[in-house]
């Protein structure tokens, strides 16, 4: 079920998205040649509730983190810990978010660590350039395939795999709600948007095959091939004219 949002609750999931656009700008700024991502984690944490908040994926499903933090041909869910060290070349993946006054905000980056290649800078560039282009088409009066077959011609165009095994997601009361929102559909096609609808979008790109699999730890997902993978997400209100970007600091 599909849980409209009155204009109060979009103002309270406001400051829901400004900690959590706090904590990954903060995080994103940590991403240094020799910087564990166990050390990135910790900074965002540490923000998140210097702003009264929670993290919101700390726990959820037994996530042990708040952040997840993926590296390279990682693509999502990357558990931070103190072994894992990032060098210069590297593309840093950050998904987190925070909870206060009973909602929650959740967004994601792909940040360089100091000089990267020409074409993991392309794959970053081409995945942010994605989620804007997604942005755009949520309005209310378009459809959920809109968004995402905005998001995939984008991509594929460029010779890239979009994951198709994960999704965007409604966001609100709860972390992840309906509707699920795919990086992939059909123009016209699927749920009607309706002002007042919250979501997450969040394109996961990779500069191979959209193929991926779960590390033995059964959370981080890696690409089949190992190449690389980037990710970028805002949390959003639909409203009639531009949806409101919720995960600003
Ligand atoms: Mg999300």
């Amino acid at each position: 079920m599909i849980v409209l949002k009155t204009r109060r609750e979009i103002e309270l999931m406001r400051e829901a998205g400004r900690i959590s656009a706090g904590a990954l700008k903060l995080a994103g700024e940590a991403v240094q040649p020799g910087m564990t991502t166990a050390e990135i984690d910790k900074i965002a944490y540490d923000y998140i509730k210097s702003q009264g908040a929670i993290p919101s994926f700390l726990n959820y499903n037994g996530f042990p983190a708040t952040a997840c933090i993926s590296i390279n041909q990682e693509v999502i869910h990357g558990i931070p810990d103190r072994e894992h060290v990032i060098w210069e070349g590297d593309i840093v993946s950050i998904d987190l978010g925070a909870v206060i006054n009973g909602f929650h905000g959740d967004n994601a980056a792909t940040f360089p660590c100091g000089k990267i290649s020409p074409a993991a800078e392309r794959l970053c560039n081409t995945t942010k350039e994605a989620l804007y282009i997604g942005l755009s088409k949520a309005v209310a009066g378009n459809r959920l395939g809109d968004i995402g077959f905005a998001i995939q011609e984008h991509c594929i165009k460029r010779g890239y795999g979009v994951v198709r095994d994960y999704t965007g997601h409604g966001i609100g009361k709860h972390l992840h709600e309906d509707p699920s929102v795919p990086n992939y559909g059909k123009p016209g096609k699927g749920a009607r948007l309706l002002p007042g609808m919250t979501i997450a979008i969040e394109p996961m790109i990779n500069e191979g095959t959209q193929d991926v699999r779960v590390l033995k730890n059964n959370w981080t997902v890696v690409t089949a091939d190992g190449k690389l993978s980037a990710h970028f997400e805002h949390t959003v209100a639909v409203t009639e004219g531009e949806c409101i970007i919720l995960t600003q600091v």
